[in-house]
């Protein structure tokens, strides 16, 4: 932690704790003072979670009470699913600068048309890039969410050179501007993408990098929250909004901080005022933190998304999410859904991990190949996972529906005593 941003911190919960009496109760339960805080006595605090939030807001509608403003001072309000009310006040930039930071980092240049295609609806995403990329000094269309044909027209009419949504609504750009007799490289102009709100593969980023000549920027947000990292030229991770949010990281397991190299959960603490302010609050996302400098100069630490902290298991000594399995599987074309078991054989030293991997095929696990290809599933998982597991192929009918994403509630099944 810098001078810089724990005077930061400490400025802000001086303003949260003369505010919030919510807060206030819980820093003087803990014998902390806002003023006199630093990394290990912030760490006594309660975490904050979403369903906390959501508490707070029904007991005392519609806002809760974790509220820093008057009504009278807020400036809109936006919605997130739950439902959980997220209102602003003018002043509060809600993740403007940290969106600026990054628009700046991809190499955007003032004057260029931005095209957003983000819900402008009840949440919050829409508008907040909106208005980014409009501080930043470019025409912005509103593209919003759907009728992809108009919005194929309008990108095109306008001559948009930014890309700013979903990778997979780009993906579906393409397509639709193929249909209507377009070249996406030649008769739309995207060159740089902002992509959010979905997880960007290492394929579909190849995918759409050829469609269209556009280099792809990963960004990660978070409805309360705000914007938590995005990319830098180099494309070596995310960089965390430093000047915006205060992030600690604790081991998934432990509870303690979490070090470069390894998986952490996120509690993120917003600096500056709010008309909602979020202290130590943990919306349940783990990532992959790195280690070392990056290339680009750019001081703040990296990550990468790891996973959703629920989904996640401890594998023979090493945390593994069912994204990072579904990313081996990828690579299988005769691969659909999939069930990792893991158990602790009465007697043995180690756990035993079993992937069941359903095939698209339902006669495929009967033959010859069956072997082979459950062979190489085997070593390509070990590869990407670090931890052996016993490949087994059925047909996918035999793997619950809800072992399937982006939830993978069934994807692991625990079967050890706890
Ligand atoms: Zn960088």
């Amino acid at each position: 932690m810098t001078a810089g941003s724990l005077s930061r911190l400490r400025e802000t919960l001086a303003w949260v704790y003369e505010r919030v009496p919510f807060y206030r109760a819980r820093f003087d339960a803990a014998g902390l003072r806002p003023e006199s805080v630093d990394a290990g006595s912030f760490a006594r605090l309660p975490v904050l979670r979403k369903a906390d939030l959501v508490a707070s807001q029904r007991a005392r509608p519609p806002f809760g009470e974790l509220l820093a403003a008057r009504r009278e001072e807020f400036a809109s309000i936006h919605t997130s699913p739950g439902p959980i009310f997220i209102p602003r006040i003018a002043a509060e930039r809600g993740g403007t600068p940290a969106l600026i930071e990054e628009i700046a980092a991809m190499g955007v240049e003032r004057g260029a048309v931005a095209h957003v295609t983000l819900s402008y609806h009840l949440m919050p995403g829409g508008l907040r890039i909106h208005r980014a990329f409009e501080e930043f000094g470019c025409l912005v269309i509103n593209g919003g969410t759907g009728n992809t044909a108009m919005q194929v027209q309008v990108a095109a009419a306008y001559g948009a050179t930014v890309y700013a949504g979903t990778p997979s609504f780009l993906r579906q750009i393409g397509i639709v501007a193929r249909e209507s007799g377009l070249d996406p490289r030649r008769d739309l102009k995207y060159r740089l993408g902002f992509s959010t709100a979905e997880r960007l593969t290492p394929e579909l980023r190849a995918e759409l990098e050829e469609t269209f000549g556009i280099e792809l920027f990963d960004h990660c947000g978070e409805a309360q929250i705000g914007p938590v990292a995005g990319e830098c030229r180099a494309h070596r991770g995310m960089h965390l909004s430093s000047n915006d949010l205060f992030c600690e990281f604790v081991d998934v397991a432990t509870g303690a901080p979490a070090e470069p190299g390894s998986i952490g959960e996120l509690i993120a603490t917003h600096l500056g005022p709010r008309a909602l302010p979020l202290v130590r609050y943990a919306p349940g996302d783990a990532y992959r933190l790195f280690e070392g400098d990056c290339p680009c100069g750019n001081p703040s630490p990296r990550v990468d998304f790891f996973g959703q902290v629920g989904a996640i298991r401890k594998i023979k000594g090493v945390l593994v999410h069912p994204i990072a399995v579904a990313d081996v599987l990828r690579k299988f074309p005769e691969a659909g859904r999939f069930q990792v078991v893991v158990d602790h054989p009465a007697g043995q030293s180690f756990d035993r991990a079993r992937l069941r991997v359903g095939t698209i095929d339902p006669a495929l696990p009967a033959t010859e190949r069956a072997r082979e290809l459950a062979g190489r599933i085997g070593a390509a998982a070990k590869d990407a996972l670090l931890i052996s597991m016993d490949v087994t192929l059925c047909p996918e009918a035999e793997i619950p529906e809800a072992a399937s994403g982006p939830a993978f509630a069934e994807a692991i099944v625990d079967q050890r005593a706890h």
